[in-house]
């Protein structure tokens, strides 16, 4: 990367060439996280920034939309297909405001959400009590059962006694493929919208190494920087009778202008998810989390909900280990491996320093990364854990991942 003209300001050239230096020489675990492609980033980097395009394709507030609008089609139409979908919205700026949007589209302050409980693998904006939404909306969690599925017996009693507006699926750190069916006949069943948040599987959707919940959900939200390998960006995935509800609720309802710039990008990312490179790379990132929970048991780690059918894992290193989440990242930190603390089930710990840490292979396996890493990597993070106050052999550990992280470069 040249930064010819971001030389000039030398404060955050440096800071730019330190974060890549960073990416460069560390182990990016974080299950949320991967690498763009360079086209990607070239697209984020283009004059679609300049621009202020409030509406959509072809009904646009301001003049000179030529290749705006081309750029916004081009991506809905990519979407479509990649996710066999009757409607796409791509203006949502990430995650968190594509919920909201998708909330505020089809439900009145009041109305109530049937959400997965965030120790048990949810997310935040599923109606944690710290959130906006948790104050307009009234959320109502369910949980996992101890064999780490989740109760449809159980979902589908809840449902019938709260008469929710909304049965809302989808999580961050929950490892086992869900029941779109049966998720959706509960939903019928009781009247209520269902929705699907797929963020964090997005990309193995659109690899088509897992089942695709577009045909089943009334309406699917994702971000586009996870698994998908795109831009920071959300996009909401619905049925056509719904259309015109979460359109508006994009724009004027909760957002002004779109970020073109990022919509651009996205339009790159979701070609790239079209050519079989990208099936192969989402096959690989499957293959890669089941090498890694299996490794991870031999060494005597627990995982939570018993093993992964996607791209994580969620590790109890506290009963595994005696050593907590938050330990167990700042000991990985140590030895440049990057991962996150997260809540087990019903945590006996606090949200601070938790009982578990989850662990991702999405960033790595854009490295090119295989089984054979994937093997030396649960070796050293048995290691390190076990040598967390050895730091002799916690250099020596770094030392490791930096030579195998020059082996696999990043933008070469
Ligand atoms: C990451 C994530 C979000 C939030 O996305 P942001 O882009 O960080 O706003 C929402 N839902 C789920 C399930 C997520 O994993």
């Amino acid at each position: 990367m040249s930064y010819k003209f971001l030389k000039k300001d030398s404060k955050i050239f440096k800071a730019a060439q330190g974060e890549l230096k960073r990416q460069q020489e560390g182990m990016e675990m974080v299950a949320s996280e991967n690498y763009v492609s360079p086209a990607v980033l070239e697209a984020l980097g283009s004059v679609f920034t300049n621009k202020y395009s409030e509406g959509l394709p072809g009904k646009r507030y301001y003049g000179g939309q030529t290749y705006t609008d081309i750029i916004e089609s081009v991506a809905i139409e990519r979407a479509k297909k990649l996710f066999d979908a009757e409607h796409v919205n791509v203006q949502p700026l990430s995650g968190a405001p594509a919920n909201l949007i998708a909330y505020s589209a089809v439900l009145q302050p009041g109305d109530k959400i049937l959400g997965m409980d965030l120790s048990h693998g949810g997310h935040l904006t599923h109606g944690h009590p710290a959130t906006f939404s948790a104050k307009i909306y009234k959320f109502i969690p369910y949980k996992t059962s101890a064999a780490g599925l989740i109760d449809y017996d159980d979902l589908a009693a809840l449902a019938k006694k709260e008469k929710p507006k909304m049965i809302l699926a989808g999580f961050s750190a929950y490892t086992r493929q869900l029941d779109y069916k049966r998720i959706s006949q509960i939903a019928a069943e009781v009247g209520a919208i269902s929705m699907i948040d797929i963020a964090h599987i997005a990309g193995l959707v659109a690899g088509g190494v897992i089942p695709n919940p577009v045909p089943y959900f009334d309406i699917v939200t994702t971000t586009t920087h996870k698994t998908l390998r795109g831009p920071r960006g959300g996009m909401i995935i619905c049925k056509e009778k719904f259309a015109k509800q979460i359109d508006k609720a994009a724009f004027p309802g909760l957002q002004g202008g779109p970020h073109m710039n990022n919509i651009a990008a996205l339009a790159v990312a979701l070609g790239e998810a079209l050519l079989p490179s990208f099936k192969k790379y989402a096959a690989q990132v499957l293959k890669n989390a089941k090498v890694l929970e299996q490794e991870l048991k031999k060494y005597g780690f627990k995982i939570i909900f018993g093993q992964t059918d996607n791209h994580m894992v969620l590790v109890d290193v506290f009963s595994s280990k005696n050593i907590t989440g938050k330990e167990a990242e700042i000991v990985l930190d140590k030895i440049g491996i990057t991962i996150n603390k997260n809540m087990i089930p019903d945590d006996p710990r606090g949200p601070s320093d938790p009982s578990g840490v989850r662990i991702g292979v999405p960033a790595i396996t854009t490295r090119g990364m295989k089984e054979k890493e994937i093997r030396l990597i649960a070796k050293w993070i048995n290691e390190a854990m076990e040598a967390r106050n050895n730091e002799k052999i916690l250099a020596r550990l770094r030392k490791e991942v930096l030579k195998l992280c020059k082996k696999f470069p990043i933008y070469k």
